[in-house]
């Protein structure tokens, strides 16, 4: 089992080195979700989406809005804050589709990408294998969580991500970006460096602003999103 594992993982992320990693534990959360503090930016309050726009940087985006969520609308494309943000605080919530379509990696997939570039994975994994770099709470194609603090399909679950932007000097990365996450309050990574990009392998780093805008995912499948507010940190930490 355990090396059918490590071999999925092999085959599903084509990774420049083969790492071993254990099955993250499954566990259950608890129940609270989090309120914005007063110094939050709110980006989606359950009804507004004047802080976004389409992945294009400027059409009105296509997503789903009722019920206080917005919901991906497959194939409608990425959309993005019109603000950027570099060192910040991001509470975020999410639901994936109660009735469960696909397994593996097509089975709820979004993503929340900071700086647009470095994703952390929306992913139905309750009771569904698949590579463990590519679960919920993983630092996309370059960390597993911890645990597997998944809660089953519909239901609301929460990320709250620390984030630490790269610097860089000229061309070169002189500082990699640092991510904490807590999935329902859980921690599922801790300060973990990046290596670059999740969006290629072998990841690197690419130069950018010190802004970017956070971006979610179109992933094909109809993933919703609440409660979505972040704080700007400052950068001397
Ligand atoms: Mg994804």
């Amino acid at each position: 089992m355990a090396s059918l594992a490590i071999l999925a993982s092999l085959a599903g992320c084509n990774c420049q080195q083969a790492k071993v990693w254990q099955t993250p534990p499954v566990i259950t959360p608890g129940n609270n979700c989090g309120e914005p503090p007063s110094d939050a930016i709110i980006l989606f309050d359950g009804n507004d989406v004047s802080q976004w726009v389409s992945a294009d940087g400027k059409s009105p985006i296509k997503w789903k809005v009722e019920n206080g969520y917005m919901e991906v609308v497959p194939k409608s494309g990425n959309i993005l804050t019109k603000r950027g943000f570099g060192d910040c605080q991001l509470h975020i919530e999410w639901a994936t589709p109660a009735e469960v379509k696909g397994s593996d990696q097509k089975r709820g997939n979004s993503g929340v990408f900071l700086m647009n570039l470095y994703e952390v994975q929306v992913l139905d994994s309750y009771q569904n294998d698949t590579y463990f770099e590519g679960m919920a709470g993983a630092i996309y194609s370059q960390s597993p969580p911890w645990v597997n603090v998944c809660r089953p399909p519909g239901q609301w679950q929460s990320y709250d991500i620390i984030f630490h932007r790269p610097h860089f000097n000229g061309n070169k990365c002189i500082k990699p970006a640092r991510m904490t996450i807590f999935q329902n309050g859980v921690m599922v990574q801790d300060n973990c460096e990046l290596e670059g990009l999740t969006t290629k392998k072998p990841s690197f780093y690419q130069v950018h602003g010190d802004k970017e805008p956070l971006q979610l995912q179109d992933h094909n499948n109809p993933v919703r999103f609440r409660n979505i507010w972040i704080r700007e940190l400052p950068e001397s930490r």
